[in-house]
């Protein structure tokens, strides 16, 4: 078999990306076997969610097989994690001594889940993204700049690795302000970067507007890989993003459950593909869980990371809506793509200046502190490109002499609990509009401009 040269094809695995569709079928549903049996056998969480479905690794013989193994849903990864071992519950399928890597979901949706990785995990997640970057035509002359306050949250720490693994020159932009990033970007002529929609457009108008600096015109930034909102999916934003840098805005898609499972390639075919190499998604309709293979027909994805062990993605329910596209990438490779990229959630859950936030989180906080009245709303618009956040409360008459303690643990309960930051307005008591029956608290008012 002569294996054709990756420089030639651009594409960082030049036989994965082209398998005719037959043969991904068949790779993917050997390894979706090979992971159920994996967590069958290692897992008591699995098991028993498999026994009570009447399961058995082994009745996985096709690809139609795959939708008969029951779902798991965020909610029971909460559950898990109250289990031994401490702190990741019984759905680790490794030793303890074996995982490497710690990171947790957001916590905006509730309690944050912890997502242990082994070291062959962190490879897998490396590789993942070292598919999304050279697809996005990230090289080895690439110096990459990656503004992000590396922490407990995965966000682009695998892309750091990946672009590593490609070949690129990697600046950690870390603990600095916007300022100090955007200097750094210029004094070492960094070609590419990594961020939100919110923070490359917030960028932008710092470097402008503070500093004088056209990220167009004066820095070297020509390919941007965005994550965390939908906005490089959104074609005006795409496109402002692109005219503010003078470069080529790419999309990509991913959970810390998951893993990073979708990608624009250099074609810019207005969708993602799915690596479909190392992942099984499928499309579900949102009401009668039917799969969907044709495209225009919105679902939401179910999806599995086939490699990943140390606390295995199998046929999770990622909530993410979107639908299968009409033709085939130009780019020629047999991964398929979703259309528009992931336009939105199955459920109520908002992102908010890239942070995915569940109104039932903040009134949670508003909720726990004494000496706030009940109601409150929140209002979510945009300032030019950015969310803009405020929350509207009420303060009882009774603790107005408190005042001030109150907005302090308010912000900082908010920050801890949402990790954003937020306008808060105090409203004269009972001056907040009130409810019978269903409150409408939540005011998602970016759509309308
Ligand atoms: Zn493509």
């Amino acid at each position: 078999m002569k294996i054709p040269k990756r420089e030639t094809l651009n594409y960082w695995n030049p036989i994965l990306e082209t398998l005719p569709l037959e043969k991904l079928r068949e790779l993917q549903v050997g390894k979706f076997r090979r992971i159920v049996k994996w967590a069958y056998e290692r897992s008591k969480f699995h098991r028993k969610l498999y026994q009570e479905a009447g399961l058995k690794p082994g009745d996985i013989r096709s690809y139609e097989d795959v939708a008969k193994v029951p779902k798991v849903e965020k909610a029971m990864m909460r559950d898990i994690q109250r289990k031994d071992p401490f702190p990741y519950g019984d759905a680790l399928c490794v030793p303890l001594e074996e995982v490497t890597e710690f990171r947790q979901t957001s916590g905006t949706t509730g309690l944050p889940v912890y997502q242990p990785d082994t070291w062959q995990d962190w490879e897998w997640w490396s590789e993942a993204w070292s598919t999304i970057l050279y697809a996005q035509g990230y090289r080895n002359t690439d110096r990459v700049f990656i503004p992000f306050g590396y922490n407990v949250f995965v966000a682009f720490w695998a892309g750091h690795y990946a672009a590593e693994k490609v070949g690129c020159e990697v600046i950690p932009g870390g603990v600095l302000d916007t300022e100090a990033r955007i200097l750094k970007i210029q004094e070492l002529r960094a070609t590419a970067m990594m961020a939100t929609p919110t923070y490359v457009l917030g960028m932008a108008d710092t470097a402008k507007k503070k500093l004088g600096i056209d990220p167009a015109r004066d820095l070297a930034i020509r390919k941007i890989t965005c994550a965390g909102e939908p906005g490089a999916s959104i074609p005006s934003t795409k496109r402002r993003m692109e005219e503010a840098w003078g470069a080529k805005v790419y999309d990509h898609v991913g959970a810390t459950e998951i893993g990073a499972w979708g990608f624009e390639c250099t074609a810019q075919p207005g969708g993602l593909h799915v690596n479909e190499a190392l992942f099984l998604a499928q499309l579900e309709d949102l009401e009668t869980g039917e799969i969907i293979e044709e495209p225009g027909r919105k679902g939401k994805v179910v999806i599995t990371a086939l490699d990943r062990i140390a606390q295995p993605c199998i046929r999770f329910d990622s909530k993410d809506v979107t639908e299968w596209a009409e033709t085939p990438c130009p780019c020629g490779r047999t991964f398929r793509l979703i259309k528009g990229g992931v336009a939105g959630r199955a459920d109520d859950i908002t992102k908010i200046k890239g942070v995915l936030v569940a109104p039932s989180a903040i009134e949670e906080v508003v909720r726990y502190i004494p000496g706030l009245g009940n109601e409150f709303e929140v209002v979510v618009t945009k300032k030019g490109d950015l969310d803009d956040l405020t929350l509207k409360i009420e303060i009882l008459p009774e603790a107005e002499g408190n005042r001030e303690d109150i907005l302090t643990q308010l912000k900082d309960q908010l920050r801890l609990k949402t990790n954003l930051g937020y306008n808060i307005e105090v409203h004269p008591c009972n001056s907040l509009p009130r409810y019978e029956v269903k409150a409408k608290r939540f005011k998602d008012l970016r759509k309308q401009g």
